[in-house]
């Protein structure tokens, strides 16, 4: 069995937080082994919590339509989150729900080895690379941090939430496709 494959059955069978006893399914996330981008989002939501998908519900189809839109196909990318299991009510993470989940994702990119890790927005982004500026002075560039390269963009739900902020992330993905990570 793959080293992916391992860890998605014991993020499924996970019990290290209170969100165990709240999720429906656990999200592992998905995507294939050789994948060049490595994407991360927050937590997963409604949709993901019912199917243990990552990223199918309305951000999911705008994530999908931005990767489309650069060039880039969804299934040749990883996609996964800070958090494998939804917070109730779709509440940020906490700390302690964050540290347990962590290792998950670290042994995650360990095993795919990525070209470039994709930040979706603030929770990615504190959470791998502890930066707290803002995210309108950082988005659309590559961060080198440890080993990995670090590209920085706002998750699809701020497009929804800010109608403004769509052209910029449709933008930013198309830089990402021009930095050749894909
Ligand atoms: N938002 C996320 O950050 N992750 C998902 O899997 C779905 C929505």
């Amino acid at each position: 069995m793959h080293e992916l494959d391992k860890l998605a059955d014991r993020i499924r069978a996970c019990k290290k937080c209170r969100l165990c006893k709240t999720r429906k399914n656990a999200v592992p996330g998905e995507g294939p082994a050789n994948a060049r981008l490595f994407l991360i989002g927050e937590a997963p939501g409604r949709n993901e919590n019912e199917t243990g998908r990552p990223f199918v519900g309305q951000s999911g189809r705008l994530l999908t339509s931005l990767l489309q839109d650069a060039g880039i196909d969804r299934k040749k990318v990883f996609i996964t989150s800070i958090l494998k299991c939804r917070p109730p009510n779709n509440r940020k993470p906490k700390g302690d729900e964050v540290e347990s989940c962590k290792p998950y994702l670290l042994q995650q990119v360990k095993a795919i080895n990525p070209k470039m890790i994709v930040l979706l927005g603030l929770v990615a982004i504190e959470n791998m690379i502890g930066d707290r500026k803002k995210l309108r002075d950082m988005h659309g560039q590559v961060v080198k941090a440890g080993d990995y390269n670090y590209f920085i963009t706002y998750h699809p739900a701020a497009a929804r939430r800010f109608p403004g902020l769509k052209k910029t992330i449709i933008d930013d993905f198309k830089k990402l496709k021009r930095l050749g990570a894909d």
